[in-house]
């Protein structure tokens, strides 16, 4: 029998805060003055663990012979130092932090980063507010083993006071997915990184993975026997803050109209000017605008990677939910992005993939009848510039 959650315990790197992406910068860079190259195989290995045993993973998965575990910490630690104050919070990660916070549900931390460094991260910007979140928080160093051990959140949930069979664990890497697992408790898995493997989520689970999200948007407390959000419009999240773009419309692939019979402009993506670079790829709704047109319009809009880039860039694709008598190829496109709807999803069907659009629609339509989601019809960026 699942019990109730008494307990969430959070893992701090690549759950939290996005610490990830920078590790990965600052090791490939380290590593390369070794000539040697971060695979995603590396990366896997070395996830979630702490920071020496980490690299001692990725030497072995690299079969590195050049250069020690402990030279590459030695380093990479000054310069991670002198950065984690950088780090920004996971997409969703405040928002569940702050929400579960209200509703009294008491909260800890179970990481591989050592007191020391965990101390930093949270100093930085992103945690200004998020400071009193947690009860408690058992740090890498001060365990006897790291994850994929189970000694953090063991440690933890003693001193929370809490069965382990009612702690509920928040995880984006596999050696914590393991930790927890062995521990006796119940995993949301959050993958941080693309291209890891995980093991299909059973939601009638104990222990081990009961969820499998693509990021903490999709997060339902409900789902958990916890209060549910209170900010949702129609099923969908607003935004804070609103993304607003402009941009040149360019040719895609000419898919959109062809083969489903819903068009989407593609902007090229220097016009999103970093702001998306953190963004959750999924599908967006928002207010549209075009060329010396002032007319706007409900848009329902797609974020994810569009292979014509390489998959190095997020590409944004927003259906107009207008007939247009012409397409619009080369005018300036005008957006403002005020809700998430759903992640990316595999389809197995054409039918069921146009179905599921035409449904985004309807949510898109029936969101922005919202008073507060309505007014972003005025907003300045839709304007046309004068010329
Ligand atoms: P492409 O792959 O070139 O983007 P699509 O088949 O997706 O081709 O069609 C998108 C193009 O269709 C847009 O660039 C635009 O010029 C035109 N278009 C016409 N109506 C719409 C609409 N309602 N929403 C988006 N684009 C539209
Ligand atoms: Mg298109």
């Amino acid at each position: 029998m699942v019990q109730d959650v008494a307990c969430v315990i959070w893992d701090l790197d690549g759950t939290v805060l996005d610490t990830e992406s920078l590790v990965c910068e600052v090791s490939r860079s380290v590593l390369a003055a070794h000539g040697a190259e971060l695979t995603p195989e590396a990366v896997k290995a070395g996830i979630g663990k702490r920071p020496i045993e980490a690299w001692q993973a990725v030497v072995d998965q690299l079969q590195l012979t050049s250069v020690t575990a402990q030279q590459l910490y030695d380093e990479s630690e000054p310069l991670l130092t002198a950065r984690w104050g950088e780090a920004k919070l996971m997409p969703g990660a405040g928002r569940l932090l702050r929400h579960l916070r209200r509703c009294g549900v008491p909260m800890a931390v179970a990481t591989s980063t050592p007191r020391r460094t965990f101390e930093r991260k949270m100093g930085g910007a992103a945690c200004a507010d998020l400071a009193g979140s947690f009860s408690a928080a058992t740090c890498g160093d001060e365990v006897e083993r790291g994850k994929p051990a189970p000694d953090c959140f063991t440690a933890t949930a003693q001193r929370m006071g809490v069965d382990p069979a009612r702690c509920l664990v928040i995880e984006d890497a596999p050696s914590g997915l393991q930790a927890a697992a062995a521990a006796g408790m119940r995993v949301v898995v959050v993958p941080s990184l693309p291209r890891i493997e995980y093991p299909q989520p059973d939601p009638a689970a104990t222990s081990g993975c009961c969820q499998l999200l693509s990021s903490l948007l999709d997060f339902r407390p409900e789902r958990l026997g916890l209060s549910p959000f209170d900010d949702l419009v129609e099923g969908t999240i607003p935004l804070d803050p609103v993304w607003r773009l402009r941009g040149t419309v360019v040719r895609g692939f000419g898919r959109g109209s062809k083969e489903l019979g819903i068009p989407t402009a593609n902007l090229p993506p220097a016009s999103l000017h970093g702001q998306l670079a953190d963004a959750v790829t999924g599908i967006y709704y928002g207010w549209a605008s075009v060329g010396a047109s002032p007319a706007v319009y409900p848009t329902a809009i797609s974020v994810g990677y569009n292979p014509f880039y390489k998959n190095k860039e997020k590409t944004v694709e927003p259906w107009l939910l207008h007939e247009f008598e012409a397409d619009f190829y080369d005018e300036e496109l005008r957006l403002a992005v005020v809700g998430y709807i759903r992640p990316e999803a595999d389809f197995t069907t054409l039918e069921d993939l146009v179905a599921r659009i035409h449904r985004d629609a309807d949510v898109t339509r029936a969101a922005l009848q919202n008073s507060n989601l309505a007014a972003y019809k005025n907003d300045d960026v839709l304007k046309p510039r004068s010329v």
